[in-house]
């Protein structure tokens, strides 16, 4: 069924933990992703039957799974802390038919060494918003870990609230994070060999480059820049970007306490733990700032001595501030119906967004008026005129690109939440036909545009860890 290999298990044992799942009473799938699945060149029949659900509940190990945890550390909010894999397993490494080696990885699987207070467990509501977010973003055109399966697990789990079971197996490049190298230079041993490891699996040119851990820092640099580039211009706030959210791979990981915009403001913060605003809408550019500086100064000795290491590192953040402005620009001038941002652009996108700032206008939809043309009865005489000026600034060729760079769908709160409540009780209707309709955000078809118009969340709140 997997075609697995297991390269992280073969690194030195410090890495991680070997660790099993931990049976469970009465698993379901509850949803699965079928193509995924045979993307990945796994049968979807075989994965989907009575037998995969032993693998993805955690009750029958496949064979040739590695079962591991990996250990990490990472900032959380500023501070260091010890963490690792508290309630994730990983089960192996895929090797699709096109070569392509992904993770597979169960959340929610049990305790690990690394639970600390935690039961090792998830409920299904977070889970299903992880199942939802992730491959909305994959399709979004964002680079993400994506999700297999939603399995229940037939237990209950203490929250707030005595909640379903479930496990996400999570589809990821590597689960490779800054956190990960953070922990090797704590320890003070090994890092050189996670480099290596990293650079074979994610940067093979750089294998035999002169100033690799450099050249490398400048590749994650660049990653992560067009990464939250991404994120800003669809109006997604992550939520806990700590070092250890923070993969090397460029992959947005971990939808706990995130969610996209409704009403436009910069400020906006969802996380229920985010006290001080750390990681708010637009803070995320600065936050990147802070964590590849963590993984650049987790490099160490391997970037040279100390001025050789400040130099580089200060170079590698230059350059992911640039590639950020250009992306982010650009991303947001697609979305006006621009193939790409000139000094012209710019103040047409700041003179947009004070607009939906100071008029308090929903993000997403304020996009979908601009590329139909529709509402008008809603628009003010300062929205009408941005309008004509934006249309006459984009052209002919302005309808076509708004068109490809706004989603008519993509997942809303209201949508999100309806979506899980629903099914939580029982009706996966709307889950199964919202997925569906996130898989082509681009369509604009009439099934999507019926979901137009859905409420904002005032004071809409999400959490970690659940
Ligand atoms: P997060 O805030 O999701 O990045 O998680 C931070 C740390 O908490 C990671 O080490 C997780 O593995 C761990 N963690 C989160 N939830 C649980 C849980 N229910 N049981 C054990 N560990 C957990
Ligand atoms: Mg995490
Ligand atoms: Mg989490």
């Amino acid at each position: 069924m997997f075609n697995f290999d297991n390269s992280y298990a073969r690194l030195p044992r410090r890495f991680y933990r070997k660790v099993e799942p931990t049976p469970v009473a009465d698993p379901a799938f509850f949803i699965t992703n079928n193509t995924l699945a045979r993307e990945l060149g796994i049968n979807d029949e075989a994965l989907f039957s009575e037998e995969g659900l032993a693998y993805l509940s955690g009750n029958v190990l496949p064979e040739g799974a590695a079962s591991i945890s990996m250990a990490y550390m990472g900032h959380q909010f500023g501070y260091p802390a010890m963490l690792g894999d508290g309630r994730a397993i990983l089960l192996g490494e895929q090797i699709a038919p096109d070569g392509r080696r992904v993770d597979i990885q169960l959340k929610g699987a049990g305790q690990t060494p690394f639970s600390r207070m935690g039961d090792g467990r998830a409920a299904l509501g977070p889970m299903l918003r992880e199942y939802i977010l992730s491959e909305a973003m994959y399709h979004l055109g964002v680079p993400t870990t994506r999700a297999l399966a939603v399995v229940t697990t037939g237990q209950y789990v203490q929250r707030t609230e005595r909640e379903q079971g479930a496990i996400l197996t999570r589809v990821a490049d590597s689960h490779l994070r800054v956190g990960t190298f953070e922990w090797l230079a704590s320890i003070g041993g090994d890092v050189a060999v996670l480099l290596d490891y990293a650079i074979e699996r994610h940067d093979p040119d750089l294998l035999h480059a002169p100033d690799r851990g450099g050249k490398w820092l400048v590749r994650v640099a660049e990653r992560q820049a067009d990464l939250i580039a991404r994120w800003m211009a669809l109006g997604f706030v992550h939520g806990v970007m700590n070092t250890d959210n923070m993969t090397i791979s460029g992959e947005t990981i971990d939808y706990g306490p995130c969610a996209f915009l409704d009403t436009f403001n910069p400020k906006t913060v969802f996380s229920s733990i985010d006290h001080f605003g750390r990681y708010r809408f637009e803070n995320q550019g600065q936050i990147g700032v802070y964590n590849l500086s963590k993984l650049g100064e987790a490099l160490g000795d391997i970037l040279g001595d100390e001025k050789a290491r400040d130099e580089k590192i200060t170079a590698a953040l230059k350059i992911y501030g640039d590639t950020f402005q250009k992306a982010y620009f650009r991303y947001m001038a697609r979305r006006l119906g621009f193939d790409d941002a000139d000094e012209s652009v710019y103040a047409l996108i700041n003179e947009w967004l004070d607009l939906l700032m100071k008029e308090e206008l929903d993000y997403n939809e304020s996009f979908l008026r601009l590329t139909y043309g529709d509402e008008r009865d809603d628009w003010s005489p300062d929205f009408a005129a941005l309008y004509e000026k934006i249309l006459s600034a984009t052209g002919d060729a302005g309808e076509g690109i708004r068109r490809a760079n706004n989603p008519a769908i993509f997942p809303r709160n209201y949508l999100v939440e309806r979506a899980i409540q629903e099914a939580e009780a029982g009706d996966k209707t709307f889950l199964l036909h919202f997925m569906k309709l996130l898989e082509e955000p681009y369509a604009h078809n009439e099934e999507q545009k019926a979901l137009r118009g859905a409420p904002a969340i005032p004071g809409y709140k999400t959490f970690c860890g659940t």
